[in-house]
């Protein structure tokens, strides 16, 4: 059997667990209003977010690229996000409490890349002398830069709680480091 087999099998039990229940994936604009949190995370098959934080169906929007890093792509999708909100004409959370977590962890695979400056240029459309602002080899520090980036991102709403997390990759404890907090004060 195949990798693929495997995983459809596990779909099939998926679907029939769904109909046994009487359960159905919600439309999208029924789905919005409940979603709590977009999550920005790494794509590192260890840490996935549904895993680390028991992230249930529905409960989140969770972005993955390399690192779980704040680049250009990541914002412009966040943008995209917001967009198909405004044209399913539900908020996110349905305007409750709405949490927006960034949420790296060490042993991060983009640290073996700190050799490779081109490439982390051109994923962060920036030049060599600012990468060392990105803190690759330091899933503390890069946390923190991504938050402040995010916090300067005009379009993010305001309320919306704003947190940095790392994961411990061997123990899976993840620890706070930039603390929940408003996204903007308000004026
Ligand atoms: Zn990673």
């Amino acid at each position: 059997m195949s990798n693929l087999d495997s995983m459809l099998e596990r779909n099939r039990d998926f679907a029939a667990r769904q109909s046994a229940t009487g359960t159905r994936i919600p439309s999208l604009p029924q789905a919005l209003p409940k979603v709590k949190a977009v999550i920005i995370g790494c794509a590192d098959m260890r840490v996935d977010p549904a895993h680390v934080l028991g992230i249930k169906p529905g409960e989140a929007v969770v972005m993955r690229n390399i690192g779980g890093r704040v680049t250009p792509g990541l914002l412009e999708e966040l943008g995209l996000l917001g967009r198909i909100g405004e044209v399913a004409g539900q908020a996110p959370g349905g305007g409750g409490e709405f949490h927006l977590v960034v949420l790296q962890h060490t042993d991060c695979g983009i640290t073996r890349l700190a050799g490779d400056p081109a490439m982390l240029t051109h994923y962060f459309l920036t030049q060599e002398e600012e990468l060392k602002k990105k803190k690759i080899t330091d899933p503390r520090a890069a946390v923190a830069v991504d938050v402040a980036l995010l916090r300067a991102t005009p379009g993010l709403p305001s309320e919306w709680l704003i947190s940095g997390l790392v994961c411990d990759t061997p123990t899976g404890l993840v620890e706070i480091v930039v603390p929940p907090a408003a996204l903007r004060r308000a004026a």
